[in-house]
């Protein structure tokens, strides 16, 4: 009888840890996404040949992300690096090609954050950066502070030698174009269909995890108007102990809801995981109708793209070679 009760107890172990260990979640070396904004994006709207030319711009993106993050550079390289690619274009609201604001100028927001050590930088409302997301990067290396402003976020930028533009460089016709229909319908414009952003999350092979978010913010903006990209918490937030996350499209309620922080803490604090809650957020963005997205990786490399709008141009990109890009819901 003593040896049949401890047969069972030793079955019973054997079964207990069978189950825990085929929980654990497969660890990818690296591992990176990214976001090209998020939106009333409709294939009945789009061209074949925009189409074309956002997956290819998505899939450069993706591509020098993955050979930084490959090469065995760090995260943070890798987001920034893949960031420039998509600010660079005009595709993107961000960079080149940033929505106007109600004055007929470009003021960009970018944030970063270095998962590693809770570092952060972020740059708000500067009009003569060429990539911001660099200068949000400097702001947390060589600055004593989190978030610089206007003008002196553009000193600071200068001061560490980045690449100053004429505000010029910023023009697009179509982002132009945009802001005058804006301005005589603005009334019955959806809000989700005034917004854009890039961003991007990386894992890289010594477990770090960076966030970085960049946006020219919303069309017509007014009155000096900051969105949640350049918002630690709202808009961008990494953290090694749960996860990364770069969000887009209607910031006021990202604001609200800090839903970048809010991922991570639901994580942190109620043991979830990345995919309960992401859509645990998702809730409560539907609960006060806010609209928009995000992208986010946890520690083990594993992607939660998601939004309520119709669509957010997206990709990921993994160690093991696995890549995927979308652009609807
Ligand atoms: N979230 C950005 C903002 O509100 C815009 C966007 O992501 O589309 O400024």
């Amino acid at each position: 009888m003593r040896n049949l009760n401890l047969l069972m107890l030793l079955l019973a172990i054997y079964f207990v840890s069978c189950k825990t260990n085929s929980k654990k979640p497969e660890k990818l070396d690296y591992a990176l996404c990214i976001h090209g904004g998020a939106g009333t994006i409709l294939k009945k709207n789009m061209t074949a040949e925009k189409e074309k030319q956002i997956y290819s711009k998505l899939d450069e993106a993706l591509s020098i992300g993955d050979s930084v993050l490959r090469n065995g550079g760090s995260a943070l390289d890798a987001v920034e690096l893949s960031i420039h690619v998509l600010e660079d274009s005009p595709l993107f609201n961000a960079g080149k090609g940033a929505v106007f604001t109600n004055s007929g100028k470009n003021e960009l927001d970018a944030s970063i954050m270095w998962g590693k050590d809770l570092n952060a930088g972020a740059v708000a409302g500067v009009d003569d950066v060429k990539n911001p997301i660099s200068a949000a990067r400097k702001v947390m290396e060589n600055s004593e502070h989190v978030l610089l402003s206007g003008k002196g976020a553009s000193k600071f930028a200068k001061q560490q030698g980045l690449s100053i533009v004429d505000s010029s460089y910023f023009y697009t016709a179509k982002r132009w174009e945009y802001l005058q229909k804006i301005r005589s319908k603005e009334q019955q414009m959806k809000q989700s269909d005034r917004y854009g952003t890039v961003g991007c999350v990386a894992l890289d092979k010594n477990g770090n995890l960076a966030a970085g978010t960049s946006t020219g913010g919303m069309t017509n903006k007014k009155f000096g108007r900051i969105g949640d990209s350049p918002i630690i918490g709202a808009g961008t937030y990494a953290n090694n102990a749960t996860c990364a996350v770069s969000c887009t499209c209607h910031g006021e309620y990202f604001i609200r809801l800090s839903i970048a922080k809010d991922i991570a803490a639901m994580m942190e604090y109620k043991n979830m995981s990345l995919d309960e809650a992401t859509n645990a957020v998702i809730e409560k963005l539907n609960q006060i109708n806010g609209t928009g997205g995000f992208i986010s990786l946890d520690k083990y490399g594993k992607p939660a793209m998601k939004m309520n709008t119709p669509g957010m141009y997206r990709g990921y990109i993994n160690s093991k070679g696995e890549k995927e890009k979308y652009l609807y819901r």
